[in-house]
């Protein structure tokens, strides 16, 4: 690890080609530090929804998780092959394996190939249905992939990820930048600031931990943010300020009654007053957006969804909720489907009360980028899903092969019979388009 990190160069050992780092377990911080140094990662514990998995398919870097005993049967220097999709591991591998692996890659650099052939058509399905589809990111090295996607916005910018990066909170001078080159490598585009979403398992190195008995429901998101004001308010300035004469896009985490949401509007209304007094050019336009991340909200007020300029759902936290099942446990995570009825019931509420407010809602968890479930959202008619860019090709590909209103009729009829589970009418029915 020193070696990878660069503290490691008098130590006279050699950074291997192709780095695969093998951990018992690993945070999002950490994983940033090495950056795309690395090639791959191996874990004995971990979670696919954790927040370390969301970094490392941001930086496009393959993990595995759960293999059993690997810290102890690896070693250091041992060849390794390492599928991501599937999970798989072959630790010292014989010539067939590593054949075999190289048809898989010639495959999907053949796949790749018909996605980008998709990147300037629209994603629209084949009753007409044209599906927005943004991306997620949240460092600098995300956005080249605007462009190489096709994608027509970034509809969640992780900002908490600038500040895992550091040894100490940024300035609001660096910030500024920072967002200020993030809107300028959008060319124009829209791109929604989430506000600092820290606490859960987005723990900042330098500030003092928090001794909570279960930090996923604990002092994160948005509740910091309205107890500390300072860095709260600190962040927007810089938000404001990078916008100057552009259109401004700021959304709140982890909203979870619609006090909350007031509050932080009413705290980033002041900051536009003091930023316009003290002679900031101002942003030229400025939407205040939510995060419905907890099943209260499918249930808020109806002024809640008339004051949101949009709204994103973030499926990870709202799912997690809603079964009660951690997204950073592997075990209990499993056991519940995105494409369960209820589930599915609860999103069709809120794209219901979105509709009727008349507010655009997208839907950004890591479902979105899944194809399956993204043309299921889309047929219970979300418009505009955001999804790491990697997946902005699949995902187009079958939005662009499928009539979304049939799809739906399988859906209502699956959920008439009392099906719990619609995974299966639903792929039966894609399989046979
Ligand atoms: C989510 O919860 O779906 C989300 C987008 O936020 P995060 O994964 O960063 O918690
Ligand atoms: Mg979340």
């Amino acid at each position: 690890m020193r070696i990878l990190t660069g503290q490691g160069r008098d130590t006279g050992a050699e950074m291997p080609e192709n780095p695969i780092l093998i951990a018992r377990n690993i945070g999002p911080a950490e994983l940033l530090d090495y950056g795309r140094k690395l090639k791959g990662v191996v874990l004995e514990e971990g979670s696919v929804g954790s927040h370390a998995a969301i970094v490392a398919r941001s930086l496009a870097i393959p993990l595995i998780i759960h293999a059993g005993r690997i810290t102890s049967e690896a070693l250091n220097g041992d060849p390794i092959l390492i599928d991501g999709d599937m999970g798989i591991v072959h630790l010292r591998p014989e010539e067939t394996i590593a054949a075999a692996f190289r048809d898989k890659i010639a495959m999907q650099a053949e796949a790749q190939k018909r996605y980008a052939g998709l990147r300037d058509l629209p994603a629209e399905s084949l009753c007409g249905a044209r599906i927005q589809l943004y991306m997620n990111a949240g460092l600098m090295a995300d956005l080249p992939s605007m462009q190489s996607s096709g994608a027509e916005g970034v509809g969640l910018f992780r900002t908490e990820l600038q500040f895992l990066t550091r040894t100490h909170f940024p300035r609001r001078s660096e910030l500024a930048t920072l967002y200020s080159h993030v809107l300028d490598s959008a060319l124009g585009k829209p791109v929604m600031f989430r506000t600092l979403d820290i606490g859960s398992d987005k723990v900042l190195p330098y500030m003092k931990p928090n001794d909570e008995p279960n930090p996923a429901m604990g002092w994160r998101a948005i509740r910091v943010g309205l107890d500390k004001r300072g860095v709260l308010k600190m962040q927007l300035q810089a938000l404001i300020r990078a916008a100057a004469d552009r259109p401004l896009y700021v959304m709140f985490p982890f909203v979870t009654e619609m006090p909350e949401f007031e509050e932080a509007h009413r705290v980033l209304m002041e900051s536009i007053a003091r930023e316009q007094r003290l002679g900031h050019p101002m942003p030229s336009d400025i939407r205040v957006g939510a995060m419905i991340e907890t099943p209260s909200m499918a249930y808020a007020p109806k002024k809640f969804f008339e004051m949101c300029d949009f709204i994103s759902i973030g499926g990870n936290d709202l799912k997690q909720f809603f079964f009660a099942a951690d997204r950073e446990n592997e075990r209990v995570r499993r056991r519940y489907d995105t494409l369960s009825a209820s589930y599915l019931t609860l999103l069709d509420l809120i794209r219901q009360r979105c509709d009727e407010a008349r507010v655009p809602v997208s839907f950004c968890g890591e479902d979105a980028g899944r194809p399956i479930e993204a043309v299921t959202f889309a047929a219970l008619g979300f418009r505009r899903l955001s999804m790491r860019p990697a997946s902005i090709g699949p995902v187009k590909h079958l939005i662009r092969r499928v009539n979304l209103a049939e799809l739906r009729k399988v859906i209502d009829e699956a959920c008439e019979q009392g099906v719990t589970n619609l995974r299966r009418p639903i792929t039966e029915w894609i399989a046979r388009q």
